[in-house]
């Protein structure tokens, strides 16, 4: 596993790179926000500890966004010495997947970066992308093309739950316990209702676009591209 350092203080910088390299990571370490954009998007890391106050034409939150403006889905930790909720919203928004708090321990940053690091890099980014839909998890706006949908917090909470098990079948019990909270009364007809809703929205209004939710009967639901399992076999 790579990891790119983007630190201006040299010395705390040295320290990540010394501590990481002990166990097992490659490091390449810059310290200002131009030679670091420029090495995010041109090798191929594993990861990105980026601060968030850098010398150089942009800030680490600047510099974040344009490296997911480029389509780079590395995954990014963002260390700053601040730590408002503003300031953590603020990166998270520009794209960073985690955010550490100067000073902070080794061991910490060393648990949230093996975490990042099985994250499988699909899901890492701010924008969701299935066939022609998008959903940007910033905003909760969800487009099919150009065509904005309208979802209320339920069925948005249900499609990103879906889109980030794309291919994968989920059943409603799956459903039930990710997309509610635990005192909520939900029965799996619920589940079959709120599917319903979400298909409408965004299979059923498009129907030039391949559809995207499938039910598998007996198993539960499928957000994916290709053709539903049983109606291929009724072709055939
Ligand atoms: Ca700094």
């Amino acid at each position: 596993m790579r990891i790119l350092v983007i630190e201006d203080e040299v010395k705390i910088a040295g320290a990540i790179k010394r501590g990481l390299e002990m166990k097992g990571y490659a490091v390449d370490m810059v310290h200002d926000a131009d030679t670091g954009l420029s090495y995010a998007c041109d090798a191929d890391y594993d990861l990105v500890i980026l601060d968030r106050m850098l010398p150089g034409s942009m800030d680490g939150v600047e510099l974040c966004r344009r490296v997911r403006d480029n389509g780079i889905s590395v995954p990014i930790l963002m260390l700053t010495a601040r730590g408002t909720i503003g300031d953590k919203i603020e990166g998270l928004n520009s794209g960073a997947d985690d955010y550490v708090v100067k000073p902070f321990s080794f061991d910490e940053l060393i648990a949230r970066v093996k975490a990042l690091l099985r994250r499988p890099p699909k899901h890492t980014g701010t924008i969701i992308k299935l066939d022609d839909l998008t959903v940007d998890t910033t905003n909760y706006s969800v487009k099919r093309g150009d065509k904005s949908i309208k979802l209320s917090q339920k069925e948005y909470a249900l499609l990103e739950y879906l889109l980030h098990r794309v291919g994968q079948v989920v059943t409603k019990d799956m459903i039930i316990a990710h997309v509610w909270d635990e005192d909520a009364e939900v029965l799996p007809n619920t589940v079959e209702v709120y599917i319903g809703y979400l298909r409408n929205k965004i299979d059923r209004v498009f129907p030039d676009r391949p559809a995207l939710i499938h039910t598998l009967r007996g198993f539960g639901y499928s957000l994916r591209l290709e053709a539903q399992p049983d109606k291929e076999a009724n072709k055939s």
